[in-house]
């Protein structure tokens, strides 16, 4: 943890125009600057810097917040590795709180860290370990590969176990990563006679293991991993992240493949925007991660039956998370290490080259297992098909790929609008989510897009300039009271943050927001000087906003009593109608 005065001190101490101007030239515009916004496209500029409030907007895309905001959307980091960046720049160092957690995870992380090292010197005893290192040879597998990624050997009774136990570390330590397992025949060696992949973090820590056999041994399997533990999580972890993370932020893409190898052998032959998902389909954590470095995935799996559904199941996750999805299918019977090793890199560059859109795909798949000229066929894939469009979240996409689908499977463009509605705007749990519904209801469909109502941006202003009104608000209003999405959230979490009796200032929220859609919201409502702020006005608007909650109650409670009435349920009618009495 890094204490907050700390923040509040890099804080004061940076200046957001000298930081964004180090990053992109900046254009005086009355009291603020402005110039074309790092985080979307556009070619008039909507990206407003205030030095007086220290904090930046952008009114084309949303994205706001102070200076540590500004590098965590930047250099794609998390706020503490924010802190960090810049206080570097200060020539300050962080006088880290460490708890009993981080001290615990710091002996972990040597212990992964000493582990990788004695794995990895056995390869160079060549002596002992030669048919391993024949084996490595013969899969591809370099010097150079082996020293990038850390490759190493574990041979097992219980070498690791002696080598760390003689490095200081405790048995429970060990037996906390999983290196060794515990149990009735005492402690031993996870890995015996095995290849090991250091895992690492984005932050190139190790915090774990993958390991494979390198001869076959019947019924053991070809690879085992290290279990979760404390350091590593499988669902949270993309492998390699730490090698591509730049390159596929430069790319603006990443390409996503199922192996070690599968990650490993295409890095070195070129592909630098490469990871590897360890696992048949992508997890949401694994996505939310991948987020933070690109918009744009292509997937790379097998051409078999299991490899098309995982894949199938991952184009839905992704498009559900807005990222746009490719991919290139692999030819049978290989992956893409075997492809490079046995045809040469230019097969799998070739293969990306003309990778396919989610769409093409997944009409190619469904076409081999359906048979489209007939009706039912017909009906099969266009439902299939429907359901992964309504994944995506433009409505125009939506459309144009429903349109696309009726030309493919030559049904005309309102028959499948129709089939698309039916199917998605009743029994669907997210009915805002299918163009045809939310245009017929004619509402919003995104709650996080629904604006502020004045009143309610009055009020948030306020609270932001004023600790006065900060305790007036907390005293009399509630989240409930506030009726959009946004404001809720941020209210709710200015609320937890600061307590009446604190002072709430501009500069301490800046220095403990770590949430993008709280950021907008604040920041948007800062750089709008057509909110007014007046003390008359924000009376009023609290007011307002009360009224307004007492008014849905009371609508609310009026319905139950009606049916209370008509059911004669004499007992809760008056427990309704006192409720309904103490409404002011
Ligand atoms: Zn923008």
């Amino acid at each position: 943890m890094i204490p907050q005065q700390f923040v509040e001190e890099v804080q004061s101490r940076t200046d957001i125009v000298e930081l964004i101007s180090s990053y992109i030239p900046l254009k005086r515009a009355g009291r603020n600057f402005k110039t074309l916004c790092p985080f979307h496209g556009e070619k008039t500029p909507s990206f407003m810097i205030s030095p007086q409030k220290q904090i930046f907007h952008c009114f084309g895309c949303g994205e706001g917040g102070g200076v540590f905001q500004f590098l965590t959307l930047i250099e794609k980091v998390t706020f503490p590795e924010a802190v960090e960046i810049l206080a570097k720049r200060l020539g300050l160092s962080i006088p880290y709180e460490k708890g009993k957690i981080t001290k615990e995870k710091t002996v972990l992380y040597e212990i992964m860290e000493e582990a990788a090292s004695f794995f990895h010197n056995n390869l160079k005893d060549v002596k002992e370990h030669q048919p391993v290192i024949n084996y490595l040879e013969k899969r591809g597998i370099t010097k150079e590969t082996i020293n990038v990624f850390r490759i190493g050997y574990a041979p097992g009774n219980n070498s690791l176990l002696n080598h760390l136990r003689k490095q200081g570390f405790t048995l429970e330590n060990l037996e906390k990563v999983s290196l060794v397992l515990g149990g009735t025949a005492g402690f031993r060696d996870l890995f015996h006679n095995r290849i090991t992949f250091p895992i690492f973090d984005v932050r190139s820590r190790i915090v774990g293991f993958g390991a494979r056999l390198y001869k076959d041994i019947p019924d053991s399997p070809k690879y085992i991993n290290s279990l979760e533990n404390i350091l590593y999580s499988k669902r949270e972890h993309l492998f390699g992240l730490n090698f591509s993370k730049d390159e596929i932020v430069k790319l603006n893409s990443a390409v996503i493949v199922e192996g070690y190898l599968d990650m490993i052998t295409p890095f070195m032959h070129g592909i630098k925007n490469i990871v590897a998902s360890l696992g048949t389909a992508l997890t949401n954590e694994q996505i939310r991660l991948l987020k933070r470095y690109t918009s744009c995935v292509i997937l790379i799996y097998d051409s078999d039956k299991a490899g098309q559904l995982a894949t199938l199941r991952s184009v839905d996750l992704l498009l559900e998370s807005d990222l746009k999805v490719q991919v290139a299918a692999l030819p049978s019977g290989y992956d893409p290490d075997s492809l490079i090793i046995k045809k040469g890199k230019d097969v799998l560059f070739d293969l990306i080259e003309k990778r396919q859109d989610f769409f093409d795909y997944k009409l190619g798949v469904l076409r081999n297992i359906y048979d489209s000229g007939s009706i039912e066929g017909k009906t099969k894939i266009a439902n299939e098909m429907l359901a992964t469009i309504n994944k995506l979240n433009s409505e125009i996409e939506k459309y144009e790929y429903i349109k696309k689908l009726a030309l493919n499977l030559g049904v005309k463009e309102e028959i499948m609008i129709a089939e698309f509605r039916n199917t998605f705007s009743k029994n669907n749990a997210a009915p805002k989510k299918t163009f045809v519904a939310s245009v017929q209801k004619n509402e919003s469909y995104g709650l996080a897009n629904e604006p502020l109502t004045i009143t309610e941006k009055v009020i948030i202003k306020s609270m932001l300039n004023n600790p006065k009104a900060f305790s007036i608000v907390k005293k009399n209003l509630k989240e409930e009271h506030f009726s959009s999405y946004l404001a809720k959230k941020t209210v709710s979490f200015l609320f937890k943050s600061f307590s009446e009796e604190e002072k709430c200032s501009l500069q301490k929220i800046l220095g403990v927001i770590n949430d993008k859609e709280v950021n907008k919201c604040i920041s948007e409502i800062l750089m709008d000087d057509d909110i007014p702020l007046d003390k008359e006005i924000f009376k009023d608007s609290l007011l307002k906003l009360r009224k307004k909650a007492a008014l849905q109650l009371k609508n609310n409670l009026r319905g139950k009593i009606k049916e209370a009435e008509a059911r004669g349920d004499r007992q809760k009618l008056s427990q309704l109608i006192n409720e309904y009495g103490q409404i002011r």
